[in-house]
């Protein structure tokens, strides 16, 4: 059976070529027509000889995920449902700004991370996805908008990743790290490290990695000041309660020297927006010395969950408090509301 080549990182893809009997230099040649040209077949790779297409077309395949819907909000944010070669679906995210935008990719079908507030912690996990499927959802966007070289299309939008739809991203580290490198290859996509962020729930032993092999962005989603009120939205923090993710934070500054790391906070209603929380907050930052900001989430409340967003005044408040002791603070828009396309609204079972 053919293997899928889009995920092989450059070693495999090389090893892979070995194998067939072919130089060292064809690898840099089908590596660029896979990610600089964006082509989506063999046939295409037109300084190959005939011979060696033939010998590729045998062993690979080229793929896309497959669109089963989508939809465009009134503020041009862009999701889709999109369905793998064995059926399993996930949804992306496209957030278009006046001259970037950012692909928010998924990681896993599902989520087992479990907190109370998100839509996709809702849905079981199923699997993880393959380093092809987390990069090409990023592909399919550039396939999308034009933004291959052989389309007219000037306005490059398609500039950035977060790797913050579906799933938790450390619990499929491995994949996710070779779609990253995939990403930020020079040979290809060539996309900045300073234009990717990770989102982590807090999985303490892989956040290390992160720096030591991507060297990307890193945001934590927090979203409380103490263990005992993060406990309560987020089980996940009796396994890797604050002062260790903290502690991990502290481990990723020290090799990714240059970078804040952001904290991803969602504004609940009397749950973590008195002046207090904020209070404690910055006493942690300051405790634990890290180089921070904070992203403040209007919560979007989705069917059938518990929770209620805080009222204007309350982020605004909070966000002043921040700002006083020293945080970058903004209050961040939520995009795609209206079609569920915002933080913690993903979901794959059916579009609702
Ligand atoms: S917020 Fe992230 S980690 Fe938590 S359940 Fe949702 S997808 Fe999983």
């Amino acid at each position: 059976m053919q293997k899928e080549i889009i995920g092989l990182s450059k070693k495999e893809l090389s090893a892979a070529l070995a194998l067939m009997g072919e130089k060292p230099f064809r690898t840099k040649q089908i590596w660029q027509w896979l990610y600089v040209q964006g082509v989506t077949s063999f046939a295409e790779m037109t300084n190959l000889s005939k011979e060696l297409r033939e010998k590729l077309s045998a062993a690979f395949v080229i793929s896309r995920p497959k669109i089963v819907t989508e939809q465009i909000s009134a503020d041009k944010t862009h999701k889709w449902l999109l369905e793998f070669a064995d059926g399993q679906r996930v949804e992306t995210v496209f957030i278009p700004e006046d001259e970037h935008g950012a692909v928010c990719v998924s990681t896993q079908v599902g989520c087992a991370v479990g907190c109370k507030f998100c839509h996709t912690g809702s849905q079981k996990i199923t699997r993880n996805l393959t380093a092809g499927e987390i990069i090409s959802q990023f592909m399919l966007v550039k396939d999308v908008y034009g933004e291959w070289p052989s389309s007219s299309q000037e306005n490059r939008l398609v500039s950035n990743i977060v790797v913050m739809g579906m799933g938790e991203p450390l619990h499929n580290v491995d994949n996710v790290i070779t779609a990253l490198n995939i990403a930020t290859d020079q040979d290809g996509l060539a996309v900045s490290k300073r234009r990717i962020t990770l989102s982590t729930s807090g999985i303490v032993p892989n956040i290390p990695r992160i720096a030591q092999e991507t060297g990307v962005k890193l945001a934590i989603s927090l979203h409380a000041p103490s263990n005992e009120k993060r406990s309560q939205i987020m089980p996940i923090n009796n396994r890797y309660p604050i002062e260790e993710i903290l502690t991990a934070c502290q481990e990723y500054q020290k090799i990714v020297t240059s970078r804040y790391i952001t904290f991803e906070y969602l504004m609940l209603d009397h749950f973590n927006d008195d002046l207090q929380d904020a209070q404690m907050l910055i006493a942690l930052m300051k405790k634990y010395k890290i180089g921070a900001k904070f992203n403040l989430i209007p919560f979007n409340p989705w069917p059938g969950c518990d929770f209620k967003p805080s009222s204007n005044n309350r982020v605004h408040t909070f966000s002043r408090e921040l700002e006083k002791a020293g945080f970058a603070a903004p209050v961040r828009t939520a995009r795609g509301q209206d079609i569920l396309a915002a933080c913690g609204q993903l979901k794959s079972k059916k579009l609702v």
